[in-house]
């Protein structure tokens, strides 16, 4: 059985780093968990970001993530690419079990294990992300400018993407499978206001196609009568959802309704007396590297004062 260490972190995205970098400069010697196959978070799956501050001219998303691991790692911070395949909260020494079946102690654990955007599932969905494919409209919205795009989606995600997409785009298309929308009504009033926006309804996404390795056009088939159509556009925002990474807490930590992990807001304590939570893992409004770092860096000091109180 290892030693108990003050502060394990799951996660290596933004949140995870940050709450890393913050807990080593406490001398608290954090080990951190990166995941075996994404350590680097999401941002390691883009390529341009130009809306974390500090860096005026912009910064490749792998290359952020590698500035923030070797700050962490500057301090003390102890880095492991692996998973962690289960975890206990129940006593004051919370265990958390690495995939070879180690077992590591501590007194404070900080979750930061993220969500997943979902794909379509298309053939070359991947290939074209970061070239006209994208999941963020406040994110890559700003490379659209005058472009034709289409925004998959029926809810208020998607209408929200498809009206900020608007300022920029020459035109908007909402694909969407049904011939109404899940959305509230002020977000569809809205939509259906702008001028800008079409709909194409009862439609999906059949296949997507690229020139130059860059999103060209794509083939829309009709849900009802299973017909094609060719549809030109350089800008494919996927808005159906996201997949908050929570599976190791089933039955341990407190969820949502859309299966985010529930914390005191605005603090990240879990349910859970030493267990804190931040990052998009508990975040379905803003999903953003400088929102996830600035609740990662709470989460630090939150588990800094936890464990003071303790001593
Ligand atoms: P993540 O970055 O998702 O990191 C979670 C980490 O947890 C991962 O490393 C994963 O491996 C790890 N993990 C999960 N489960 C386990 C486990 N069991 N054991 C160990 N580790 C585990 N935001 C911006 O601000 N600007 C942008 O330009 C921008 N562009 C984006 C482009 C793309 C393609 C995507 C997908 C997102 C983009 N975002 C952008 C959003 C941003 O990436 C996220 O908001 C941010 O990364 C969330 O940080 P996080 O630390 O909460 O989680």
């Amino acid at each position: 059985m290892s030693d108990v260490r003050n502060v394990i972190i799951i996660g290596s995205g933004p949140a995870g780093y940050t709450a890393a970098l913050y807990t080593a400069r406490a001398s608290l010697k954090p080990l951190v968990f990166e995941g075996s196959v994404t350590a680097g978070g999401a941002l390691m799956n883009t390529t341009e970001v130009e809306n974390f501050p500090g860096f005026s001219e912009g910064i490749l998303g792998p290359d952020l993530m590698d500035q923030m691991r070797a700050q962490a790692e500057r301090f003390g911070a102890e880095l492991v690419a692996d998973d962690v395949s289960a975890v206990d909260f129940s006593g004051e020494i919370k265990t958390v079990t690495d995939s070879e079946g180690t077992v590591h102690r501590a007194r404070t654990v900080i979750v930061s294990t993220g969500s997943q955007h979902r794909k379509l599932g298309l053939p070359q969905e991947d290939e074209l992300s970061g070239r006209g494919v994208s999941y963020c409209a406040t994110c890559d919205g700003f490379f659209f400018r005058e472009q034709d795009i289409v925004v998959v989606g029926g809810g208020d995600t998607a209408m929200e993407e498809a009206t900020f997409l608007s300022r920029f785009a020459k035109t908007v298309t909402i694909v969407h499978r049904r011939d109404t929308l899940r959305a509230s009504k002020a977000m569809q009033e809205r939509a259906f206001a702008d001028p800008k926006i079409n709909f194409a309804w009862n439609s999906e996404v059949a296949e997507i196609h690229d020139k130059d390795g860059k999103l060209a056009s794509l083939t829309l088939r009709d849900t009802t009568t299973g017909e094609t159509s060719a549809l030109a556009a350089t800008g494919l925002f996927v808005a159906i959802g996201h997949d908050p990474r929570t599976e190791l807490f089933e039955g341990v930590l407190e969820f949502d309704d859309e299966g985010y992990l529930v914390v005191d807001s605005p603090s990240t304590r879990t349910k859970v007396p030493g267990v804190f939570a931040a990052g998009d893992v508990v975040d379905h409004t803003y999903r953003q590297a400088i929102t996830a770092a600035g609740t990662g860096c709470s989460a630090a000091l939150d588990a800094e004062r936890y464990l003071a109180a303790l001593a």
